[in-house]
């Protein structure tokens, strides 16, 4: 005999109309859930620069702080038309649940994209994401039981880091140098960990225009990373939405066209379309795809089937290698104006990286000075960036500060360096006189191939 109670048969009670929901309440007490929390939401904090951030992005501020693509020079009308005849032509279809993998027409045009960085794959081996955002989520949920370790360089992606935290994971940062994560370190560091007892999952790495490094690994660097990855028997997780926004040449091949099996590669179109349809995607191996995918129905039933078509149609009804040429003819030029400014106006003692492409430049201030308490002195003098703390998980990295230079024009770039340059002075200024403590990071080497003109006189 059932244990359950029998349905009610019959209409059910009338539904309550809310006419008016009036004021928000405010009698709820915050606290009184804090005991209700899973433990994994406990590392889930919000930035202590965020109210900062409130301010930074006032028009008055350049801010330099923001990672958001520049879709100013996307077509509007070319996409809008697309979209008109998607849902004129295939709307019953477009706005239908879909497959939990991704639509079977967006996963082979995912693996042509691909093929631009060496990558030779299957659409079957491709689950479609809610932007590679949710890939590394989809990632970690199927790989790390709390407590377990994942490596990433020193700094590493801060959303990336988020998602690591979320699931309780313990992050490990291995050294970079100007060509990207280093092998010896990367060496030593799964050595160490595994003799401490702890399990190491996974290496997450970003190869190309590192988010916020702005450095990427040459051909030989990606070979030597993967030869210790096979020594190690360790998975890799390479990260790479922006390994088409090269300056120079043509894009290095990626980790996964080097090794199919060792490396989970996440891939979007956040950058070369636009971010707001929120597509990436998955490649793994075969064996590794099927967990993903029961991963992705249990998250979302199935990624948005509109936002695939809309993709699809728009690469199919565009020259979007031509587009993604304007964009990076756009960010250069925006590249361009960051490097002249900070040799401008850049004080002494202070470096950073060139990057060859993508969005960031990492600058390692003068000894003394610390980037995440002179934000708000620099918000005030209406220039924002993100402190370097916000890269490591350790809560070092106050020596470093990320500049972007996606979204501003050149000339407000450029008055953006200028600002900063006199914050920095003043700061500068200060230091020499009083003297502040800051650290100096857990011997992390600062990524430093370019000085400012004149930086060794003093
Ligand atoms: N990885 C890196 C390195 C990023 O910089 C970003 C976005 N800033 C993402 C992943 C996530 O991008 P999206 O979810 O828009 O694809």
């Amino acid at each position: 005999m059932s244990a359950y109670p029998p349905l009610p048969t019959g209409p059910g009670p009338a539904v309550e109309r809310v006419e008016d929901a009036g004021p928000r309440r405010r009698d709820t007490r915050l606290d009184s859930y804090v005991d209700r929390y899973a433990a994994r939401t406990h590392g889930m904090t919000a930035s202590a620069i965020r109210a900062l951030f409130s301010v930074a992005n006032r028009p008055e501020v350049v801010s330099l702080a923001g990672g958001m693509p520049n879709i100013a020079d996307l077509p509007l009308d070319v996409v809008g038309q697309t979209l008109h005849e998607l849902v004129a032509g295939n709307g019953m279809r477009a706005m239908q649940y879909g497959s939990g993998q991704g639509e079977p027409m967006i996963r082979e045009v995912i693996c042509e994209v691909m093929r631009l960085e060496g990558i030779n794959a299957h659409p079957d081996d491709v689950t479609v994401t809610v932007g590679s955002q949710q890939a590394l989520d989809l990632v970690t949920r199927i790989f790390c039981d709390p407590g377990d370790v994942v490596l990433c360089e020193a700094p590493s992606y801060v959303g990336a880091l988020g998602v690591f935290r979320s699931f309780q994971c313990d992050v490990a940062h291995v050294a970079m140098d100007d060509q990207g994560l280093d092998p010896v370190a990367l060496r030593e560091s799964v050595t160490a960990l595994r003799a401490a007892g702890r399990t190491v999952k996974f290496l997450y790495t970003i190869p190309n225009f590192h988010n916020p490094a702005g450095v990427s690994q040459s051909l030989e660097r990606r070979t030597e990373i993967l030869r210790v990855a096979e020594e190690a028997d360790l998975l890799v997780v390479e990260d790479n939405p922006y390994g088409l926004l090269g300056f120079e040449g043509e894009p290095t091949p990626a980790m996964r066209s080097l090794s199919e099996d060792r490396v989970v590669y996440l891939g979007s179109f956040s950058k070369t379309f636009a971010p707001g349809f929120r597509v990436g995607w998955v490649l793994a191996p075969h064996a590794v795809r099927e967990k993903l995918v029961l991963a992705q129905e249990s998250a979302t039933l199935c990624p948005p089937v509109f936002s695939q078509y809309a993709i699809a149609a728009y690469l199919e009804s565009h020259d979007w290698r031509g587009q993604i040429k304007v964009f990076r003819e756009m960010y250069r030029e925006r590249r361009d104006a960051m490097l002249a400014g900070l040799a401008d106006h850049m004080p002494a003692g202070m470096s950073w990286t060139v990057p060859a492409g993508g969005f960031f430049v990492w600058a390692t201030l003068p000894a003394g000075l610390d980037s995440h308490a002179m934000l708000a002195r620099a918000v005030t003098a209406r220039v924002a960036y993100v402190p370097g703390t916000a890269f490591f998980a350790d809560g070092f990295g106050s020596r470093f500060m990320r500049l972007s230079y996606c979204f501003p024009t050149p000339d407000r770039i450029i008055e953006g360096t200028r600002r900063l340059g006199e914050v920095l002075a003043y700061e500068a200024g200060v230091h020499a006189t009083f003297g502040t403590s800051v650290d100096a990071g857990p011997g992390y080497p600062a990524l430093a191939p370019y000085e400012a003109p004149g930086a060794n006189q003093t």
